[in-house]
């Protein structure tokens, strides 16, 4: 399976930031996986139009479970198309947490997502208070079952472990603790869906960085990684598309 390089910018960049898309596709005309860039959605068609005809693909940060509406503020996965994204990243743990996004939510977006031809990537992962609590397994696999439509086939559906505590610290877990929690949500997904859970792709993320992503890429079922802060500079993303 081709592995995939996701960078999601939150809420970062300016203009002055289409810049390093230009560099990174220029650095790595023929990479060895998928190559995501997820700007802010003031952005997204300016990167589009920017990344167009190279190696790196585009898609937003959050979508509304609608096509359109009376929802000021938000954006519907079909404008997120529209704006020549092809992916969505949905239910991340900052959304969760600042924005009270649910499991029911969480899938309402993923299927619109689907429904406008969107690669959905669908973030789970526990809090450090439940990893303590040894409820790690419990709570991403509760997030897993709740957050994914029953139709999600491999090629519309990314799955982004992200330990909400590894988000932005600098701490990420072991190798170990990766391998368990990806060998545990593999599972899940080939009961749930067959071959198709076999072949979606599972992704980490958190506090990934040039500097660790050869180990963390290393780790079975580890299918690439969402990338925040080091995702913001072609040079530092460079760095970890190079070790896919
Ligand atoms: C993220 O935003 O999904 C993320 C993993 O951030 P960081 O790489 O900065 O930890």
């Amino acid at each position: 399976m081709q592995k995939l390089a996701a960078g999601n910018w939150k809420m970062n960049g300016l203009a002055a930031s289409l810049a390093e898309i230009e560099a990174l596709a220029t650095a790595h005309p023929t990479p060895g996986c998928d190559i995501l860039i997820c700007p802010p959605a003031t952005l997204l068609s300016r990167v589009s139009d920017a990344a167009l005809g190279t190696s790196v693909q585009t898609g937003a940060q959050d979508c509304h479970p609608k096509d359109s509406g009376a929802h000021t503020g938000d954006i519907s996965a079909a404008m997120v198309r529209d704006a020549g994204g092809a992916f969505v990243i949905v239910g991340h743990s900052e959304r969760r947490a600042d924005h009270g996004e649910d499991d029911a939510l969480v899938r309402a977006k993923a299927e619109a997502a689907h429904d406008a031809g969107l690669i959905a990537i669908v973030c789970v992962g526990e809090t450090l208070e439940q990893r303590e609590a040894g409820r790690t397994l419990e709570v991403v696999g509760g997030q897993v079952a709740g957050s994914l439509p029953d139709d999600a086939t491999a090629e519309d559906t990314v799955i982004a472990y992200e330990p909400v505590w590894a988000i932005g610290t600098g701490k990420v877990p072991t190798t170990d603790e990766i391998a368990l929690v990806h060998a545990d949500i593999r599972a899940r997904l080939t009961a749930r869906f067959g071959a198709d859970g076999e072949g979606m792709r599972i992704i980490y993320g958190g506090s990934v960085k040039a500097s660790n992503a050869a180990e963390i890429f290393a780790v079975p079922n580890v299918d690439g990684a969402l990338v925040g802060g080091a995702s913001l500079k072609a040079a530092d993303f460079g760095g970890i598309v190079d070790a896919l």
